[in-house]
């Protein structure tokens, strides 16, 4: 029989905040989507919105929506880590379930624009680890946001006029993801999840493993 396989060695390590962007049609939301059901070790911070729902939005799980009223009380108590408004609404992130995930260890995905991520960053670099997502072309990310078919034309120009702005902020990012390729895009961003998890100044837990390694002294 075979001996059973040893278990991994338990190290502990810091929480990812992981941060997605992109311009609206990227595909950014369906990456995010793949890797939490995929990757049981990173939960979902679910922003607050003014935006009204789309039909197949439902709440608690894609937002929190909020009147302006409700987002700017929650704004004005520091209750968000970070907020900004976007397409003419506003979005933030609710600061607590965050707190709470990185003391416990717990990794976070942020679908949030260059905004909210440049805020993030200057508030817990050590524990961002940032993503924009390009469309292969702009006649791809045209066309992908007419076949989601969730918004107005109005609101789908105003959100292609606003995707420039948005990529003009490629740079501020530590990877960039073309996404021709759907499983080609989400292996990549697995593969970042992946190294990143082993990044020596996130495993607070290697210090000791390394000196428990050392002190080892095995019969010859
Ligand atoms: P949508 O209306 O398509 O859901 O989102 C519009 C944009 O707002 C997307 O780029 C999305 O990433 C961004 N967004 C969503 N939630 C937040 C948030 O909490 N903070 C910031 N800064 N941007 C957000």
């Amino acid at each position: 029989m075979k001996p059973a396989k040893a278990s991994p060695v338990p190290i502990a390590r810091r929480g990812l905040m992981l941060v997605i962007s992109s311009p609206s049609g990227a595909g950014k939301s369906t990456i995010a989507r793949t890797l939490l059901a995929q990757d049981k070790q990173i939960g979902l911070s679910v922003s607050v919105t003014t935006r009204q729902r789309r039909p197949s939005e439902v709440e608690g799980i894609h937002y929190h929506f909020k009147s302006i009223r409700e987002f700017e009380r929650l704004r004005d108590s520091d209750a968000l880590l970070e907020w900004a408004e976007v397409h003419g609404n506003f979005y933030g992130t609710p600061r607590e379930p965050v707190e709470a995930a990185m003391a416990e260890g717990r990794d976070m995905l942020f679908d949030i624009d260059w905004q909210g991520a440049q805020q993030l960053q200057e508030k817990m670099s050590a524990d961002v680890v940032s993503i924009f997502v390009l469309p292969p072309t702009m006649t791809e990310l045209q066309s992908r946001l007419h076949r989601r078919a969730e918004d107005s034309e109005e609101v789908i120009a105003q959100r292609l006029s606003n995707s420039r702005a948005e990529i003009s902020h490629w740079r501020e990012y530590d990877y960039v993801i073309v996404n021709d390729d759907l499983d080609t895009a989400f292996d990549a961003v697995q593969s970042i999840v992946k190294a990143e998890r082993l990044r020596r100044d996130r495993r607070h837990g290697i210090y000791d493993f390394v000196t428990k390694l050392l002190e080892e002294t095995p019969a010859l």
